[in-house]
């Protein structure tokens, strides 16, 4: 579907995964279902969740943020921390709980795609998601959000050289392009570095390495917002 424009407007970069949509909660309750699992075989449910959480630092540099990394993640954390008998049955549930998140339906953030409607009318919507391309494209083909958008944009990692780029590539001109998203580490702080404005609307299951300090919330080129829907009252 090709959306119709009433006026130029901004171009408004979107964030999709906890800005859109719910999806680290379902990480979240995948990686407890496999601790679980680990205490039930007498073994250290913190220390699994340490190790966990220092192999996804360590490897989403070189791996990506995609759901054969994450799976990859806990294989090695249940290695690590669990010796036979044991080791087996948690790989079970490791596959069983992967699986469902490759196919689990899409659930919107409250009010997300009427005020996407809307802003469509007045803005230019690229969502501008990062991860593995297939997981990230199989996720928008589920939920249908590309028909509330102009533009679909995956990209590996969001820092402020692919912010740089995505300007560069849409034609974003000076002062009218806006990135709005739930991660200060990839959605706000490398958009702000790159010149862009931003909206940062956060969301409290914000994956751990996501979380960084915003080093000035009251710059006139940042809104905070607590709902998605607000948007329309901005913009
Ligand atoms: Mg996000």
């Amino acid at each position: 579907m090709v959306l119709a424009r009433r006026s130029p407007g901004f171009t408004l970069f979107i964030d999709a995964d906890d800005t859109l949509w719910e999806n680290n909660v379902y990480f979240d309750q995948a990686i407890t279902k496999v601790t679980s699992s680990v205490a039930r075989h007498g073994h250290s449910a913190t220390a699994f969740r340490e190790t966990l959480l220092t192999l996804e630092r360590a490897r989403v540099r070189t791996h990506g943020y995609g759901l054969a990394n994450f799976r990859h993640c806990l294989e090695l954390a249940c290695q690590a921390r669990l010796p036979e008998p044991g080791l087996a049955a948690v790989l079970q549930v490791v596959d069983r709980e992967v699986s469902l998140l490759a196919r689990r339906g899409i659930e919107f953030l409250p009010g997300v795609t009427e005020t996407l409607r809307e802003l469509a009318w007045r803005h230019r919507l690229i969502l501008l998601t990062k991860g593995d391309h297939d997981d990230q494209l199989a996720k928008v083909a589920r939920s249908g959000v590309h028909l509330f958008v102009h533009r679909v944009d995956v990209v590996r990692e969001k820092d402020a050289a692919a912010y740089v780029d995505a300007v560069r590539r849409h034609g974003v001109r000076t002062g009218m392009g806006w990135m709005v998203g739930n991660s200060p580490r990839s959605d706000i702080i490398p958009a702000l570095g790159a010149g862009l404005n931003a909206v940062f609307i956060p969301h409290p299951a914000t994956w751990a390495l996501e979380l960084a300090q915003i080093p000035d919330l009251t710059s006139e080129r940042l809104l905070v917002l607590e709902r998605f829907e607000e948007l329309t009252a901005h913009f």
